[in-house]
């Protein structure tokens, strides 16, 4: 078994995409319930993903005493004039279903032509105070006029890719082209660029 990296999020999606990104990488993605630490509730007040993303890593890794990965993300609609942002996950209000939020998303987009939009997440690896790793990835893409597709989670139906939509895609090329698989690539980056230079005491 590798390194133990404990995830930090409820959201059942990310924990699968971590936990298939980074076996081949090494590392152990353990959920939240594994270490004892699933029902924290961190407030994300922050006013960037970068923000949200370092509070949800810290408290988790504070809590569980494992190194712990953060992911915030959402979607840029250009029409929308980049909303719902870091507010993506509340969209259309508290206590609505994912398949909820992307038809108020698809009400919202009702009649517009220009359909461009982006999925952003930003990644905290922290393992101390002081000693935290980050790194954000974009995805392009534009909105459907209807869902499409069966798998993945949140919003992935209705977010077209040349391929399709996130929701008809094999796992593998979501994971190469998503904001989660670019940030995280370039998480991978970072720690063999310090790892080569000796910092490995975490
Ligand atoms: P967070 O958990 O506060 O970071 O909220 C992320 C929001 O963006 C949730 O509503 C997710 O469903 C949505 N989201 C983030 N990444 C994806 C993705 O890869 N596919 C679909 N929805 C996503």
């Amino acid at each position: 078994m590798g390194e133990k990296i404990l995830i930090a999020t409820g959201n059942k999606g990310k924990l699968r995409e971590f936990a298939r990104m980074l076996a081949p990488l090494g590392y152990e993605a353990v959920p939240p319930q594994e270490a004892g630490v699933e029902s924290l509730d961190v407030l994300e007040d922050g006013a960037t993903f970068a923000e949200n993303a370092y509070k949800k890593a810290r408290a988790y890794s504070e809590a569980s005493g494992l190194p712990a990965l953060a992911d915030d993300s959402g979607l840029e609609v250009d029409a929308l004039g980049g909303a719902p942002g870091i507010y993506t996950a509340r969209y259309g209000g508290e206590g609505l279903t994912d398949r909820q939020r992307l038809e108020k998303l698809l009400e919202a987009m009702a009649g517009q032509t220009e359909r461009g939009a982006q999925f952003v997440c930003a990644l905290c690896l922290y393992w101390s105070e002081g000693k935290t790793l980050t790194a954000q990835g974009v995805c392009r893409g534009e909105i459907a006029h209807a869902p499409v597709g069966e798998d993945g989670f949140g919003y992935d139906p209705i977010f077209l890719v040349p391929e399709g939509s996130f929701a008809q895609i094999p796992p593998e090329v979501k994971d190469a082209r998503s904001h989660r698989g670019k940030a995280l690539e370039k998480l991978r980056q970072k720690l063999a660029e310090r790892d080569k230079h000796g910092e490995t005491e975490r």
